[in-house]
């Protein structure tokens, strides 16, 4: 942190106390020196560090990617143990960034839906739960099993075909 001017640094530390990573990219023009390749770089440069007193890592991102990607087995690891810390983060995080669905949002859904799938109607916490999204308006319609999800994917969500194969199978003059 030496090479930060006084009065930036306290504008940055700031900042940098509430860090969520978009938060340091409206901070472009602080820089930390990173302690592997000791260069002076801009604190965007740096991932967060939640417990870290300047809320950074004290590698840069170009470092601390090399670190990772030279331990592939750790990595893995920590990947599996993080996971298995917390089951839905993976999940949740995918929803959120796909759809910008919350957990709270899933939760309503799941709740406005009885805990079913409005297809099969089979409980949701017995089958892998999907969000369904119009593939058109990319519009959230609700939670669906997966086979649900898959079966209105494989049939491009057409309510037609879904009519006209409904009426196929209950068609009784079928040899
Ligand atoms: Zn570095
Ligand atoms: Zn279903």
């Amino acid at each position: 942190m030496h090479s930060i001017p006084t009065g930036r640094r306290n504008a940055a530390t700031a900042c940098i106390s509430l860090s969520p990573n978009w938060k340091l990219k409206t901070m472009s023009e602080a820089t930390k020196m990173c302690t592997s390749c000791k260069k002076d770089l801009p604190v965007t440069e740096f991932y967060p560090h939640k417990r870290a007193k300047s809320g950074l890592q004290p590698n840069c991102r170009t470092c601390a990617r090399a670190w990772h990607k030279a331990r592939p087995d750790y990595v893995r690891a920590k990947n599996a143990a993080y996971k298995a810390a917390n089951p839905t983060y993976f999940r949740d995080w995918q929803r959120i960034n796909k759809y910008g669905v919350t957990p709270e949002d899933a939760s309503a859904m799941r709740a406005s839906q009885n805990g079913k799938c409005p297809g099969c109607l089979r409980e949701l916490s017995e089958h892998k739960e999907c969000v369904d999204h119009c593939h058109t308006t990319g519009k959230v319609r609700g939670l669906l099993c997966d086979d649900c999800n898959v079966s209105l994917g494989r049939l491009r969500d057409s309510a037609e075909t879904l009519r006209r194969l409904a009426n196929h199978i209950e068609a009784e003059d079928y040899v």
